[in-house]
């Protein structure tokens, strides 16, 4: 929610439309009557933050956002301690047997 610079009234989105698959133009207008100062902005997705978990779905056109590889470097991380926890596993009930 944004709120009149003039007056500090809350501002009511009036008009919005798609200019771009990924960017929206919104124009809001103060809901006091006697100000009724109007502004307008934008918004816009920038990045692909984590994947569709959707099968086939269509990859993303959006930059990855930071957080995108950490997330993906942390769970191939994980992954790879997971594996290393099994192997040790394994060793230890093979030592286990003998
Ligand atoms: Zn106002």
């Amino acid at each position: 929610m944004f709120n009149c610079e003039a007056c500090g009234g809350v501002l009511i989105k009036r008009t919005s439309y798609l200019s771009h698959q990924h960017l929206r133009h919104d124009t809001y207008v103060c809901d006091n009557p006697v100000c009724s100062a109007s502004y307008t902005g934008h918004t816009e997705l920038t990045a692909i933050a984590s994947p569709s978990g959707m099968p086939n779905a269509r990859p993303s056109d959006l930059p990855e956002a930071p957080a995108y590889t950490r997330n993906l470097a942390l769970k191939a991380y994980r992954e790879a301690q997971a594996d290393q926890q099994l192997d040790l596993l394994d060793s230890q009930l093979a030592t286990a047997d003998h």
